[in-house]
């Protein structure tokens, strides 16, 4: 694959004891390093006037400030430190490049992966949240739409989170489809599956709300039965995974169960909507707080990219979990 990685977004310091640390970008690197086909490119941070896409200049400025003075506190687990001003624009500049160097003839090898950090998609546009302090993915898309590189950008978040920042800018807008799979219950709270997009975007948002403990197998069919009809229905011309490894089954911070193999079979069906679809693709790192489950679950996306055929799971699903598909089918008009 082609990573975006660059060493500043080390130095964006939430301090100690904070599990958004810079050895997650560390221990990826390890250990792509030993993985075959790895190509590493660096970004430069993006301008006031690229941010500002999708942010409120106000807090642009905000967060300008606060890092020029020091560092500070956004909320309670939101920090900036000084160069995280520096670290949390060439994270969205390694966003947007992975968004430019996605498109539907480019060879699987080569697909894009953004590593950067601070993850963005719990971001909105007047505030950052949850370790997020600029919404790469969003950028990226907007970056893409504003370029005429896309018409329909899809954004398909993953994350054990949901991506209440990503959905907040987009959800009057049918441009940017934004559909999200994440623990009902969890930080931030936000994302029930009755929650379908606004005005224009009326449709073009995709909750997935699943009950903790729920498997590879729940998160597939989320996949093959809810998101790749709608993703159909909406024609993207790329799509940009908000790619989390916090629903892993080991990760400290989630109660979710999804396998290392399973980050694989999902990437598989996500390169063959792609394919499908004639869509680029491309993922744009967010959380994951576990260093080997992270690690492992990248090289696990690189690998299917280069031929791998992950191991298939058992394929029940609870009641809960088959509930809140069907339920997301039948609101989105995908059959019953
Ligand atoms: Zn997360």
């Amino acid at each position: 694959m082609r990573f975006g990685y660059d060493e500043v977004c080390l130095r964006h310091d939430p301090g100690p004891r904070h599990p958004e640390t810079p050895d997650r970008l560390l221990a990826i690197r390890q250990a792509l390093e030993a993985s075959h086909g790895a190509r590493f490119i660096t970004a430069d941070p993006v301008d006031h006037a690229t941010v500002t896409s999708v942010h409120d200049p106000s807090y642009v400025d905000l967060i300008e400030e606060t890092c020029a003075n020091g560092g500070g506190q956004l909320d309670q687990d939101t920090v900036v430190s000084e160069d995280s001003w520096r670290a949390a624009r060439t994270s969205v500049g390694l966003a947007i490049d992975a968004a430019r160097a996605a498109g539907h003839d480019v060879d699987r090898g080569a697909t894009p992966f953004a590593l950067g950090r601070p993850p963005g998609h719990h971001a909105v546009a007047d505030r950052g949240m949850g370790f997020c302090i600029f919404n790469n993915v969003a950028v990226a898309a907007q970056n893409v739409i504003d370029e005429g590189l896309a018409d329909v950008v899809a954004i398909v978040d993953w994350d054990v989170h949901h991506g209440n920042g990503t959905e907040a800018i987009f959800y009057d807008r049918s441009d940017v489809p934004f559909a999200s799979i994440h623990e009902a219950g969890l930080y931030p709270g936000t994302g029930p599956v009755e929650e379908t997009g606004g005005d224009a975007g009326s449709g073009a948002t995709l909750n997935i709300p699943l009950q903790p403990g729920a498997t590879t197998a729940a998160y597939i069919q989320a996949l093959d039965r809810a998101i790749e009809p709608w993703l159909d229905a909406h024609d993207p011309d790329l799509i940009l995974v908000s790619a989390g490894f916090d629903a892993h089954e080991y990760d400290p911070i989630s109660r979710m169960a999804v396998t290392t193999e399973g980050f694989g079979q999902m990437t598989d069906r996500l390169l063959t909507m792609a394919d499908e679809m004639c869509a680029g693709l491309a993922f744009v790192l967010e959380g994951g707080y576990g260093l080997d489950t992270l690690s492992d679950g990248v090289t696990k996306v690189h690998e299917v990219c280069h031929g791998y055929e992950p191991a298939p799971e058992p394929d029940t699903i609870r009641e809960p979990d088959e509930a809140v598909i069907d339920e997301a089918r039948s609101i989105h008009g995908l059959g019953s």
